[in-house]
């Protein structure tokens, strides 16, 4: 029965990230005492005036069918966030709110990508982007940003790797795996470049906005000329602690987020009424939850890079945001434990895994060979522990 399921779906593989936080969570119900670093998700609680506000939502009655984009006043909120926080000035019109920023993506890549069209994807890159792109039966072309780089591409390499079939560029920054985050000035070389073609829109996946070390956040919407060639993508998951609310939205040219609209209405419908009351008191509310967070954040990164630079062989490029650092294993791949030989940044975890009892998730589903990724969205003491663990195991390895 197996080969019923359409080969739209067989053309896809499972989220790695989430599948490494399965198997972490499947042996911790052994009783084995595991470090988890790898799924990517704050540990905070949500900011408390932020569930007082869904509490009164569900008591004020908002527990019905939402308009398919969203409520007008959490698209109000996002107007305002994205014209006080970022220079952008979007009309409610122009706003999509979805189940989850990976919704928001899902959708805009649906909406744009036909049979045999490309996408240009950086890599590293989040591990959904080329599995949403084989949904809707296009091409995931990777545009290779090594650690020499500091895992960021070129306007000469996004020239090189433009045809007459490209429909899309999809940018992460700051970056889900690597921590890398381009400067304005970066964005507006590759902006340059995009201007020169037709027929090619940017996604811009910012949802690591307010987890940016450098002191300022760039959007590619921002580089002049660029508005009607940008989806800028964004939610509440990771900046206030809301990764099980599943808010993201998504701010576009008013056709494409007119068609959004349209494929969720017929999809999903809108996303939960109680957490979009929650994620507008998130937008509009105080702030200061966020910074309290993200100076959390950059105290981790601080400790798991001191820590992780004593391991011998490992290569890092110091994160610049988000809550992930990349380290480049290639030193151990072809060593053994037991007879069993390391090959790939998966195998690599997964022997982390069984030999350390720390759950990272293996490189290659991002498009980072050799590579494991760590998130530090976790106490400094858990952190220490795991890097601990981490150097205890490739000890082991010859
Ligand atoms: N983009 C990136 C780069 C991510 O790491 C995530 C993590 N979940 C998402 C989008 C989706 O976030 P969510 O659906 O929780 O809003
Ligand atoms: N984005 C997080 C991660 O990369 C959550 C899991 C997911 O959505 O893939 O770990």
């Amino acid at each position: 029965m197996k080969e019923m399921i359409s080969p739209r779906l067989r053309a896809l593989s499972p989220s790695a990230t989430f599948e490494m936080a399965r198997r972490s969570a499947e042996l911790a119900a052994q009783g084995v005492d595991v470090v988890n670093m790898s799924v990517g998700e704050p540990d905070f609680k949500t900011p408390g005036h932020i569930s007082e506000a869904a509490v009164s939502a569900i008591d004020s009655g908002y527990t019905k069918y939402s308009p398919v984009s969203g409520y007008t006043s959490l698209k109000e909120a996002v107007c305002h966030k994205l014209l006080s926080e970022n220079g952008l000035s979007y009309s409610p019109s122009q706003i999509v709110i979805s189940s989850g920023a990976k919704q928001s993506i899902c959708n805009a890549v649906l909406a744009l990508v036909n049979p045999g069209d490309e996408v240009i994807i950086p890599a590293p890159f989040w591990v959904s982007y080329p599995q949403m792109v084989l949904l809707a039966g296009g091409v995931p072309v990777h545009v290779a940003a090594p650690i020499e780089q500091d895992f960021k591409i070129t306007p000469g390499q996004l020239e090189a790797a433009i045809t007459p079939r490209t429909r899309l560029l999809i940018l992460c920054s700051p970056s889900n795996p690597s921590g890398a985050v381009y400067t304005a000035a970066e964005l507006d070389g590759l902006a340059e470049v995009i201007r020169k073609h037709d027929g090619i829109m940017v996604l811009s996946d910012e949802i690591y906005e307010h987890i940016n070390y450098t002191g300022s956040h760039a959007s590619i919407a921002s580089a002049p000329g660029m508005e009607d060639r940008v989806i800028v993508v964004n939610g509440v998951s990771k900046s206030y602690a809301m990764t099980g609310w599943r808010i993201g939205y998504m701010a576009a040219p008013q056709w494409l987020a007119s068609a959004c609209s349209m494929l969720q209405g017929q999809y999903t419908s809108g996303p939960s009424s109680i957490s979009q009351k929650a994620a507008e008191t998130a937008l509009m509310g105080s702030q200061a939850c966020v910074e309290q967070m993200r100076l959390a954040f950059l105290r981790r990164r601080n400790v798991l890079v001191s820590l992780i630079s004593k391991i011998p062989g490992l290569r890092i490029s110091v994160p610049q945001g988000a809550f992930y650092l990349l380290p480049d294993c290639s030193a151990y791949l072809g060593k053994s434990f037991k007879g069993k030989k390391i090959e790939s940044g998966n195998d690599l975890a997964m022997f982390l895994l069984s030999e350390g009892h720390v759950a990272t998730v293996g490189g290659e589903p991002f498009g980072a060979p050799g590579c494991v990724r760590l998130s530090y969205a976790t106490s400094e003491d858990v952190i220490s522990e795991g890097v601990r663990r981490i150097g205890a195991a490739l000890a082991l390895l010859a």
